[in-house]
């Protein structure tokens, strides 16, 4: 059992309350300044006129997002930063509301319906944002995917949602035709960047350029559904999630209190919009908020990433653990950078170890709150919030509105300090609507009044979660329960590692044994005095049964292409059995 009494809680390594001063130029929402007042008081309904509703309870997620700034004081506010590998383009929210406009049109024209999927494929560049509202405004259902996707990737996804259009590019089509004969539900391709174009194709420049910029914007439904995608594919087959119009009332409310997105911050996702994070939090919980959103269409370099924040002056900025670990493992590049622009720093995706927000600290003078959400419930869950103290290593806590929980296998509550699954009241805005097509796959996430997520994890009595491991992840040795992200946390605290991947190898004695794959830092190389320090060093750290008996130095770790380390690629490799689904993997 994991409880709070581990070796590194009592070393103080973390729980460390209010070590990391919040920088004074934080101004908390005054609604979370009693957090205690809010969490009791708050219900969702009360939020509701937030976002834009029409007098019969009707709203669309897209004029929430956009239209309704368009109409007020920032219609000439840059609602875009967009950032190529060769040019920049700007758009302001009026721009964006008449670009979208146009493309419901041009949708409306093809003879689209309400609930049709329209599926995107395209790189960051700024027609996936346009397409992605525009499909929207015309109570169809948008689905991103990510431009990586292979062959097979895009035909499980467009298969399985019978999607009717398609939005893609010239450089990408051609893997649409590899599949395109066994996809029988796909009417048209649109074509972003040509104008002469196949007879079953359109050409998105000709189709714009014909379109009118006005749209009578569809009135939903709370419940009805606005966009789907894909989960990550870090345990398995990745799942149809479809989400309702009304989310966007929890991504509106969240971008405020965690993200603390205020009217002159210039915000950076560095989310590709083929991950919910790139949805929710790359376009319609900021555009909601009104803020300026940098999109940067490029892949990861230390160097790039630390000039777009400091030539677009970027405040609040939101990635995951796997890219500040690659900007650590960079060292001291962001040294040649001006980044004082920055006042806020969030994390989602994977556990944030204690050692990058300890990292974070001296590299940006600023903490980084890690942040708990899924695919599946569309919006943040648990948080550190700007205006309290966080707890490196830990989640935060929840959100108002969220019931969170720790139950045990048979839905009951257990005790502070106890691990178990990590559970959730499903009665919040951004949960799923559905498993596409899968209606018992949807049952399954459901049990005695809670929704399941899981994963596994530990509550504090101050309210605090502890991520312990994905359910599948989480290793029995010697009858003792252990939760990888604690044993690679202790792990990357020694410099000679920057990652590291934890699992549980059958054992006939132990039932299980932990085995560690680790990458090295730079400048270090595999050999038995750095093996044998790494063990004295994560002796201290860790309790005995924690301790891995197996180490293996390796390049890299098998990653999604979101970055999430998928240790059951690291099991089945290690135990010669086989891999699984892999569409999403590097
Ligand atoms: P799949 O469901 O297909 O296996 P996935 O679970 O990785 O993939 P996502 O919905 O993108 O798909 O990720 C949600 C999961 O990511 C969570 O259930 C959790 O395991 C992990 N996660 C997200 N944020 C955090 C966080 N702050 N700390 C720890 N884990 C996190
Ligand atoms: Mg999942």
């Amino acid at each position: 059992m994991i409880t709070t009494d581990t070796p590194l809680q009592k070393q103080g390594r973390i729980i460390v309350e209010n070590i990391i001063e919040k920088p004074e130029t934080i101004v908390p929402r005054p609604n979370l300044q009693d957090y205690d007042e809010t969490y009791r008081t708050f219900e969702w309904t009360s939020a509701y006129d937030r976002v834009e509703w029409n007098d019969c309870g009707r709203l669309n997620a897209a004029e929430s997002a956009v239209d309704r700034h368009a109409r007020s004081s920032r219609k000439h506010k840059v609602a875009l930063y967009w950032q190529g590998a060769d040019r920049n383009e700007k758009y302001t929210f009026l721009e964006l509301s008449h670009l979208s406009n146009r493309f419901a049109n041009v949708l409306t024209e093809l003879g689209i319906e309400k609930r049709d999927r329209v599926f995107i494929f395209l790189p960051r560049i700024p027609e996936l944002y346009v397409s992605f509202l525009g499909i929207l405004k015309t109570g169809a259902v948008a689905g991103t995917m990510f431009s990586a996707f292979g062959p097979e990737g895009l035909y499980d996804r467009l298969h399985d949602s019978g999607a009717r259009y398609l939005i893609t590019n010239s450089a990408l089509k051609g893997r649409v035709y590899e599949i395109r004969d066994n996809l029988p539900d796909l009417e048209r391709i649109i074509v972003v960047d040509e104008t002469d174009v196949a007879e079953d194709e359109v050409s998105y420049p000709e189709a714009m350029k014909k379109a009118s910029e006005t749209f009578d914007v569809a009135e939903m439904l709370p419940d009805d559904p606005a966009f789907m995608l894909y989960t990550s594919g870090t345990t398995g087959k990745p799942k149809g999630v479809v989400h309702r119009h009304l989310a966007i009332v929890q991504q509106h409310l969240t971008t405020e209190w965690v993200l603390d997105l205020h009217d002159d911050d210039i915000y950076w996702c560095t989310a590709d919009p083929g991950w919910v994070t790139g949805v929710s939090y790359g376009i319609l919980g900021p555009f909601s908020c009104g803020a300026s959103v940098v999109v940067h269409d490029g892949r990861f370099d230390p160097d790039v990433w630390y000039s777009i924040i400091e030539q677009y002056r970027v405040t609040v900025w939101y990635s995951a653990p796997t890219a500040f670990r690659m900007l650590m493992r960079a060292g001291d590049v962001y040294k040649n950078h001006d980044l004082r622009s920055l006042r806020h720093i969030c994390s989602v995706g994977e556990p944030l170890n204690a050692e990058i927000v300890h990292w974070g600290m001296r590299a940006f003078k600023l903490p980084i709150h890690d942040n708990f959400w899924q695919t599946e419930t569309g919006g943040i869950l648990i948080a550190n919030y700007p205006s309290m103290p966080i707890k490196p290593g830990w989640m935060g806590k929840s959100i108002p509105g969220i019931t969170a929980a720790i139950v045990d296998d048979d839905g009951n509550e257990v005790s502070p300090g106890v691990e178990g699954n990590l559970a959730l009241k499903p009665d919040f805005p951004s949960l799923m609507l559905e498993i596409w097509k899968n209606p018992a796959k949807y049952q399954e996430y459901f049990m005695g009044g809670w929704y399941l997520t899981g994963d596994r994890a530990v509550q504090h009595e101050d309210g605090y979660f502890l991520f312990v491991g994905r359910a599948d992840d989480v290793i029995n040795t010697s009858g003792e329960r252990v939760g990888p992200f604690e044993v690679e946390s202790a792990l990357i605290e020694h410099p000679a590692i920057v990652e590291a991947g934890v699992i549980g190898k059958p054992d006939p004695l132990r039932g299980e044994i932990i085995k560690a794959f680790v990458v090295l830092s730079d400048g270090y190389e595999a050999s038995d005095d750095l093996e044998s320090d790494v063990r004295r060093f994560v002796k201290t750290r860790l309790a005995g049964h924690a301790y891995p008996r197996e180490f293996e130095v390796v390049e890299t770790l098998p990653k999604t292409r979101s970055g999430k380390i998928v240790r059951r690629m690291l099991r089945a490799k290690e135990l010669g059995l086989p891999v699984g689904d892999v569409s999403t993997l590097e």
